[in-house]
């Protein structure tokens, strides 16, 4: 991997990382508590091949609800957006990623954004494939091409972990799976969903996967089109509006680039046309989002004026 180490950087690093104290590591999947409260790394990836970094950028952590943007990218590619937009809406909620409140208050019973885990399961559900294992290996396709690292694979020791304790997502899936939202085996998708969220990555893999989302889904390096240029721009405003859940607004405010985090500690940003972002740090703020990567971002952005607003 070619990425140079930026002083600059750097020093923002050691900035955001005091806030790491502040924050608690997400203990509610027992495997994620074995991170380190205050790792703070960040990658910058260019569409020219230029690659910044501060940090340990080979530090592998999980997707978590990362996975949630690739998801949905591979779900519209297999069925189409009148297809997955009929199952799941297009709105920020307000609500904590994990609630089940608004389900049981809108009529149908449908997810109101696939940013939150009940949308984020509706959206797994639809992707394409005959078994667990053969959704997973398009959906690890997507991720490989996008990095262009096909060494990434799962966690299996966190997927293991979660899958034991997601209580949560399994009411969130018989709850929609009553109303005819969620079809199929309720365990067979929470094993989709957990294998998914659990693989692994480095902040230099997200902060390309940002780069090609940025440059309209498409490799600048071989010209390839990964995505279509439609799926790259929705799957952006979903970033814009409800990546960092019900802290979406004021992290729009404060620092203006479109992200999607996951309690992992993971953020995946991106400033079109041409940079990707990539954040790890797994010490979290009270909405889930890391906390020292949410302030890194903001003195990153006013440092270097990258507010896309
Ligand atoms: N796997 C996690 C869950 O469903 C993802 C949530 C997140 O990263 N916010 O709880």
């Amino acid at each position: 991997m070619d990425c140079e180490t930026d002083e600059e950087l750097l020093e923002l690093v050691e900035r955001a990382r005091k806030y790491t104290d502040q924050g608690k590591v997400a203990s509610y999947i027992p495997a994620l508590e074995r991170a380190e409260q205050n790792d703070l790394s960040l990658a910058l990836y260019y569409t020219d091949g230029k690659c910044l970094k501060a940090g340990d950028v080979e530090k592998k952590f999980t997707l978590q609800s990362v996975s949630k943007v690739l998801a949905l990218a591979l779900a519209i590619m297999d069925r189409g957006e009148n297809e997955v937009f009929q199952k799941v809406g297009m709105e920020p909620t307000g609500d904590p990623f994990n609630s089940i409140a608004k389900l049981e208050t809108q009529i149908p019973a449908k997810p109101l954004n696939p940013m939150i885990n009940a949308g984020a399961l509706v959206v797994s559900n639809m992707i394409s494939g005959t078994s667990i294992h053969e959704k997973l290996g398009r959906l690890l396709a997507l991720v490989h091409d996008m990095t262009n690292n096909s060494s990434i694979d799962i966690d299996l020791e966190v997927a293991k972990s979660e899958f034991e304790t997601a209580h949560l997502n399994r009411s969130l899936c018989y709850f929609m799976k009553q109303h005819g939202i969620v079809e199929g085996d309720v365990e067979e998708l929470i094993e989709l969903y957990t294998k998914q969220c659990a693989i692994q990555v480095t902040c230099y893999d997200l902060a390309r996967i940002g780069m090609i989302l940025a440059n309209k889904g498409t490799d600048p390096k071989t010209k390839r089109k990964i995505l279509p240029e439609r799926i790259a721009t929705i799957v952006k405003t979903f970033m814009v509006t409800c990546g960092m859940y019900n802290a979406s607004g004021e992290f729009a405010i404060q620092v203006g680039i479109p992200s999607k985090s996951g309690v992992s500690g993971a953020i995946l940003s991106l400033v079109p046309p041409s940079l990707g972002i990539g954040v790890y740090g797994p010490s979290l703020n009270e909405k889930g989002n890391s906390i020292g990567g949410v302030k890194l971002l903001e003195m990153l952005s006013q440092r270097y004026d990258l507010s896309i607003f």
